[in-house]
């Protein structure tokens, strides 16, 4: 696996110092909560007004450093949801009369935000197989500006290539946006493959204590200063308290996620193994699709996987009713390991045959691994296939 960032201090140990000058006696190890909206104006100037919606107070600036040395961008934004950092993301880039080609594979509020607000704003979104061979290329118009990927495919944990994407985009001059949310920055860097904006919603990994609700947006500064206009115009803007405790999730951010990579590792060779279990959806598995291009791209595998029921959707009921420790409830990304069914979640709105022409038919699971021991989890699970 590749682990690109050799220079400077590892990724372990940029979530809990960030870019932390010298040590001064009496400084707090912990920075404080700075819960003030407005902060004492200097006397003749407008420079350095700092106010809580326009992203600068000392919270907000103190994590967006530290998503940006995490991503190896030149900027970040932290806003109030990874929708909002979605929106303005995409605000930023797009005008009415333009064009965005878009994975068809995305988020469901991403996809309701590109298919019904957009549209209403005179912006036209294509919605492309990422696995079909030169769809995107296909596809472009002298209108497209931007292509947008979310790579691993939620549920599916499908993972996109974005090398030919990336060339793609640098040869006709478009921007390459990644939702990076399933992956962290530990396991995925999207600009190291030539990715321009990289999106998450910190409410999953980054955070990762289920309590607290933002996004992120890196990117240029140029870019970053484009999508500060909509965040702070659009009123997008989190609270201090929230940055506070997102800065503090994300100092566990490199052990969180190398334990779930290992658990769900351990949870997909069980799975494997069993007779009730059709089928293990994980790109760690050499029998996984996108194996091959996952350890070209990924440090690790991730802690999302599926689960494929040999019984259906009556099986996956039953099953579901018999988990003591594993969680029924949707999102993803934090310390409790949860399992959710995608026909009741994010694609509650397709019929079972289209559902089941993408990949996920009924008694179709999805787990979002956590920090529980793996072999309690897995006598949990075990116990509830039987
Ligand atoms: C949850 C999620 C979002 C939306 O984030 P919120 O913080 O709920 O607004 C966007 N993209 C992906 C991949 C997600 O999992």
């Amino acid at each position: 696996m590749s682990r690109a960032k050799s220079k400077g201090p590892s990724l372990a140990t940029l979530a809990i110092h960030g870019a932390r000058e010298a040590h001064r006696p009496g400084d707090p190890v912990v920075e404080p909560l700075v819960q003030s909206v407005n902060h004492l104006q200097a006397l003749g100037t407008a420079e350095g007004l700092k106010y809580t919606r326009y992203g600068n107070t000392p919270n907000a600036e103190r994590v967006q450093k530290r998503i940006s040395l995490l991503e190896g961008a030149e900027a970040s934004l932290v806003l109030s949801s990874g929708m909002g950092a979605t929106a303005c993301a995409m605000l930023a880039l797009l005008r009415p009369g333009d064009h965005l080609l878009s994975s068809m594979y995305i988020y469901g509020g991403t996809h309701r935000l590109f298919l019904e607000e957009f549209a209403a704003m005179g912006i036209e979104v294509t919605l492309v197989d990422p696995f079909e061979p030169r769809s995107f290329r296909k596809r472009i118009r002298k209108e497209t500006r931007a292509i947008f990927v979310e790579s691993p495919v939620n549920p599916t944990c499908r993972v996109i290539d974005l090398r030919p994407i990336s060339y793609l985009t640098k040869q006709e001059g478009l921007a390459l946006v990644v939702d990076s949310t399933f992956a962290s920055p530990i396991n995925l860097r999207p600009i190291e493959h030539g990715a321009d904006v990289v999106i998450h919603s910190a409410t999953k990994y980054l955070n990762g204590h289920h309590d607290v609700l933002a996004g992120t947006v890196s990117g240029s500064q140029a870019y970053i200063d484009e999508v500060l206009q909509k965040e702070m115009l659009w009123g997008q803007t989190p609270d201090p308290f929230a940055l506070w405790l997102l800065e503090r999730g994300m100092k566990t951010l490199d052990v969180r996620v190398q334990r779930a990579n290992a658990t769900a590792m351990l949870i997909a060779e069980w799975a494997e193994s069993r007779k009730e279990i059709k089928r293990a959806h994980y790109p760690g598995l050499t029998t996984h699709e996108d194996h091959q291009i996952a350890s070209e791209m990924l440090d690790g595998f991730g802690g999302m996987l599926a689960l494929e029921l040999a019984g259906g959707g009556k099986a996956a009921e039953r099953f579901l009713r018999r988990l003591r420790l594993v969680t029924h409830a949707p999102s993803l990304g934090g310390v409790d390991t949860l399992i959710c069914e995608p026909r009741y979640t994010s694609h509650a709105k397709m019929t079972a045959a289209e559902r089941a022409r993408i990949g996920i038919p009924d008694g179709f699971l999805r787990l979002s691994v956590g920090l529980e021991d793996p072999q309690d989890l897995i006598a949990d699970l075990e116990q509830a296939l039987k």
